[in-house]
């Protein structure tokens, strides 16, 4: 049972902020629909054509099959663009971005996320990290350049019951290679992060400029697994609000809320909505 003045308090601390970070993981797209892969069995469940090859999540999202069995590496990818392409953000997405709108000064946006729900949903990528890349950002798989390329109408054809790519596979513009996802993938040295640094780079000059506003950061499903986005929150000084049904616990002063992050946020926006602001 969630006490109200949780949410209270996290409205209150939003209302008085300068300016937002969010910070966000896998869990923030359940409530539009999207998969939180965890464990084997979850993921199975979502796509049984792996079960019987016994290849979980992270078996398949390795750069080795873009060169072993290129159909099955982009059968995967194939799978999650275009699943990720016609998934729309929910609408806690137009929250966070109000609430970013409204503050002071501009805020930023830190997402280990690849699916591009934040583009999507009218942020702007300029004060935008994506950690891990993007999966509408393609590189060339034979290294032929160090450039990455935006993608946003890729179309691959599937075959869903063997989640194998048919037709032509995406390649590379400057070399007529196999083209693969700009995405850090498990044991994966060939990923280019150019573009994800860049966008660091942003991050830290936002934060200095920042330094002497009154900052919260809002965080949204990130699990303890990848540790990366929780870490951003616990070093941004100000005032962490860690929303996550199963690990919303955080160092003292922390406001936890145990839910997930649409259900979530409506509650907060509805003290901030009474109150006016
Ligand atoms: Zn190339």
């Amino acid at each position: 049972m969630i006490q109200h003045f949780i949410f209270e308090q996290a409205a209150a601390a939003i209302r008085a902020a300068d300016t937002l970070l969010i910070t966000a993981g896998a869990g923030l797209g359940v409530d539009s629909g999207l998969p939180d892969f965890r464990g084997p069995h979850g993921f199975w469940k979502i796509h049984p054509q792996y079960a019987a090859a016994g290849l979980s999540f992270a078996d398949l999202a390795n750069p080795i099959w873009f060169f072993n069995h290129p159909e099955k590496a982009w059968g995967f990818y194939g799978y999650r663009y275009h699943l990720y392409q016609r998934t729309m953000p929910h609408m806690g997405f137009a929250i966070l971005k109000r609430w970013q709108d409204n503050a002071r000064e501009s805020g930023f946006v830190v997402t280990s996320n690849v699916d591009g729900q934040f583009q999507k949903a009218g942020f702007s990528e300029q004060r935008m990290e994506e950690c891990h890349g993007a999966i509408h950002y393609l590189q060339c798989t034979a290294r032929c350049t160090d450039a990455i390329w935006a993608a946003p109408r890729l179309h691959v054809d599937i075959d869903l019951e063997r989640m194998l790519a048919q037709g032509p596979l995406p390649t590379c513009p400057h070399c007529g290679e196999l083209a693969r996802p700009n995405i850090l993938m498990f044991g994966d040295r060939d990923w280019l992060s150019s573009r994800s640094d860049e966008q660091r780079q942003r991050f830290y000059a936002w934060k200095s400029a920042m330094a002497d506003k009154k900052r919260v950061t809002i965080e949204l499903g990130a699990g303890t697994t990848i540790g990366g986005i929780r870490s951003r929150g616990h070093s941004m000084p100000g005032t962490l609000i860690r929303i996550n049904p199963r690990e919303s616990n955080g160092p003292p002063g922390t406001i936890s809320i145990a839910l997930g992050a649409l259900e979530a946020l409506q509650a907060i926006d509805g003290i901030l909505q009474q109150q006016g602001v």
